[in-house]
């Protein structure tokens, strides 16, 4: 049922990636005049960085329990999301009528695989979650047409921080023959398991994570894939040769080698999180607050943009998803600090009527 090779993008089929330098001799010692680079400063980032980031996979694949051919690496998850459009996903033919290949997205989702898609000319098929935030199954079996390529599935599921049901994402995974990207940046959040077990019973199966949320390195830019050997194959193939710098491959490197502090962490923000979520209760114009399994809360109130311009006046920036759907009057809150959630529940505290 499921075909690797009639999904990718036909000319794509035979395409040859880019042959760095560096491929042609993998020895860490010798006199390097093969790439350009600048040899007589003395600074420590005149040589490209390793374009299979190597050490940093192989740390991963270790933490994840899979094998270095089932990671890919991208310049934060949006770089894997925006490539597995570009390797599966036709785009219209603007000279005639031609139909592009579908997504299929379940707002209120994240908003980068939209944007992707966009800008790769690639229709989308919507079908909102139901209001209780979970896949809404009959109509999404509804809306698969034969061009419809992906599907994406975050969970926990940004901006309503829950977690969808496993059986429903399974079924997607059984019944689809294309692939299916789950977006597990949360997960570390979260007390299910991770979909990265199931990677050798769904060929179709393209799991995202990220090091921006729990292991906190935003800044660095490291998104991860996991995926079987023949679709990580294809997404290096067409990935620009050194996506990921130098600096971050190092700092990842060290950082990775943290994993209990990591969970640390995790613990800390869920207990802030609990207590933030059982204080907000007592604030009288707040209506519901919505269960996470993440590292925000989505909440519920009235007149969310009356508040939301109010915390602005506090200098406090929470995210206003008053326009998005079924997250009418609502506001997402990332968990901070005790202090800056305790400075949150002040501010809010003194709006009340
Ligand atoms: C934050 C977030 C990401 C992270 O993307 P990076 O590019 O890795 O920083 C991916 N998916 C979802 C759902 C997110 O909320």
């Amino acid at each position: 049922m499921f075909d690797i090779t009639k999904l990718l993008r036909p000319h794509l089929q035979q395409i040859n990636s880019y042959s760095s330098a560096r491929d042609e001799y993998t020895g860490k010692v010798g006199i390097f005049l093969d790439a350009n680079e600048n040899t007589i400063t003395t600074n420590s980032f005149n040589r490209y960085p390793d374009p299979h980031q190597h050490v940093v996979k192989t740390l991963i694949a270790g933490i994840k329990e899979v094998t270095i051919d089932n990671v890919f690496l991208g310049n934060g998850s949006d770089e894997a999301i925006d490539l597995l459009i570009r390797a599966f996903c036709e785009p219209k033919n603007n000279h005639s009528d031609n139909q592009s290949d579908y997504i299929l997205l379940m707002p209120p989702t994240y908003g980068m695989y939209e944007v992707s898609a966009n800008i790769n000319n690639i229709a989308i098929i919507s079908v909102n979650l139901t209001s209780d935030f979970q896949l809404d199954l009959d109509n999404i079996f509804k809306n698969i047409n034969a061009n419809t390529k992906m599907i994406f599935i975050c969970s926990p599921n940004n901006p309503s921080g829950n977690l969808l049901k496993r059986e429903d994402i399974n079924l997607i995974l059984e019944k689809f023959s294309g692939i299916v990207v789950i977006d597990e940046a949360y997960a570390d959040f979260s007390s299910e398991t991770s979909f990265i077990n199931e990677l050798e019973k769904y060929p179709n199966l393209v799991i995202l994570q990220t090091l921006s949320k729990a292991w906190g390195l935003a800044n660095l830019r490291l998104g991860m894939a996991f995926a079987s050997k023949e679709i990580i194959r294809i997404l290096n193939k067409i990935k620009p040769p050194y996506n990921i710098n130098g600096i971050t491959q190092q700092l990842v490197a060290e950082s990775l080698t943290q994993e209990k502090q990591k969970n640390e962490m995790v613990k800390q923000i869920i207990f802030q999180r609990n207590i933030l979520e059982e204080k907000l209760k007592n604030i009288n114009f707040i209506t519901n607050i919505y269960p996470s399994d993440a590292n925000f809360l989505l909440v519920k109130m009235d007149n969310a943009q009356e508040i939301f311009d109010k915390l602005l006046l506090e200098k406090i920036i929470v995210r206003n998803r008053t326009k998005v759907i079924l997250c009418d009057n609502c506001l997402r809150i990332t968990i901070g600090t005790q202090e800056e959630n305790e400075k949150l529940l002040l501010a809010l505290q003194s709006f009340q009527r």
